[in-house]
């Protein structure tokens, strides 16, 4: 008889990403001419993984203290701000005014996420997730005794909103609560980046709910926003509409220090929860912050204090700014790249704008990775599609990649 609790019995870590990514990492190892396109980090041109000298320098600059000390659960009044400065930018000033705002310090997204399902699903409530999706998000799901249900991403190449309303509206029939999770821009995996309209749509879709008596959460997992080719400033535009809430609605931003500064294995993050109920922000601080001490009791001092040390002096936010912007236009050449080589070939891709992933809509994933790996080339099968993070790999890769790809298919 297992040990295991119940509940704990069918658990298994079925994301190959990870596994996947180990094997092509070691093949590479062995021999250098292997094509690793498995593994969410930035690797620059010389296949080298990217670390922003910004953020190393800031390292250097921290004191014991500031690198070896317990933080305090929630992080310190100075990450608060550094995150707060850095997700609204020019809009700062306007968030301040008009919305109360919460910070939580997380290891990671993934902590974020974690403590979001913890706090806002019922045991055995249903999360809104899109079918094309970062997988772990399922199983952040069933570690807080809750499941799942999923909406079409697509419609003709464009968010399917009415799936969206769709589902949202089950879910306030049937729990009386709805937390969606949206992950844009470039999303993981297909790098879709919604429009200004369908923002909109979605927020018009969040405050009738939520007028309607019914709890709406809206999880914006943010991850990968500093690597959306409209650059900084454009992509801050669509979170005005969070200063329109409703009262009854609450949005939780998942920001990731692993994509955005690179720091992944540092593992920090933050939820920074946007209200324009101030109850809803005291609710948020004093529950999140009770998971947070009950799963990891704090987040690294050493991440949290580079972010506030790299966003909060002008001249290190100013380079690491440029910098980023570096590894940005790199990734837009590797998608271009990818994808006018798509086209010449006929092989179909997901609707894509950026990011660090490319989808191909695939109905034999784990078959055409079998052929690829005979091939040397490691890419990540997942259900009916495979994909290629082009942030791994080099502008000539992302050039002779699509031909091989649709041989092997
Ligand atoms: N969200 C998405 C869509 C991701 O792809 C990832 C990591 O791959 C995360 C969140 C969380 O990353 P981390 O926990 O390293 O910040």
């Amino acid at each position: 008889m297992s040990l295991l609790a119940k509940r704990s019995i069918i658990k298994e870590d079925k994301s190959n990403i990870i596994t996947l990514g180990a094997i092509a990492k070691e093949e590479k190892k062995k021999d250098p001419s292997v094509i690793n396109a498995t593994i969410g980090m930035y690797y620059d041109e010389e296949g080298k993984l990217v670390t922003y000298n910004s953020v190393d320098k800031a390292l250097f600059e921290l004191t014991s203290d500031e690198k070896y000390a317990y933080a305090s659960t929630p992080g310190s009044n100075s990450y608060h701000e550094a995150l707060k400065r850095w997700v609204f930018r020019q809009y700062y000033d306007e968030f301040m005014k008009n919305t109360y705002v919460g910070v939580m310090a997380t290891p990671g997204g993934s902590g974020a996420i974690s403590n979001t399902f913890t706090n806002y699903l019922n045991e055995g409530d249903m999360v809104l997730l899109p079918n094309y999706m970062w997988g772990n998000y399922k199983q952040f799901a069933y570690e807080n005794h809750a499941s799942y249900t999923t909406y079409n991403l697509f419609k003709n190449g464009k968010l399917d909103i009415e799936d969206i309303r769709k589902k949202a509206y089950e879910l306030k029939e049937k729990q009386n609560r709805v937390l969606l999770v949206i992950n844009d821009p470039c999303q993981n995996p297909t790098g879709y980046t919604m429009s200004d309209v369908e923002w909109k749509m979605i927020i018009d879709l969040v405050n009738e709910i939520a007028n309607s008596g019914t709890p709406f959460i809206l999880l914006h997992d943010m991850a990968y926003i500093d690597y959306d080719k409209r650059g900084f400033e454009s992509t801050r535009q669509n979170m005005r509409l969070y200063e329109k809430l409703s009262k009854n609605a609450l949005v939780i931003l998942a920001f990731s220090g692993s994509k955005t500064l690179a720091l992944y294995g540092i593992r920090i993050g933050a939820q920074i929860a946007i209200s324009t109920n101030e109850e809803n922000i005291i609710e948020f601080n004093r529950a999140n912050k009770f998971s947070s001490r009950a799963k990891w009791s704090n987040a690294t001092n050493l991440g949290a204090n580079l972010i506030s040390k790299v966003i909060l002096d002008d001249k290190l936010r100013e380079k690491f700014e440029s910098e980023l912007n570096d590894a940005r236009n790199i990734l837009i050449k590797r998608a271009n790249t990818f994808i006018a080589e798509s086209k010449k070939v006929g092989l179909e891709t997901l609707p894509f704008d950026c990011g660090f992933f490319i989808t191909i809509p695939c109905n034999n994933p784990d078959l055409v990775y079998k052929k690829l790996v005979e091939k040397k080339i490691h890419i990540i099968p997942l259900d009916n599609v495979l994909r290629v993070t082009i942030s791994a790999i080099t502008v000539e890769e992302c050039k002779i990649l699509p031909k091989i790809i649709k041989e092997c298919m």
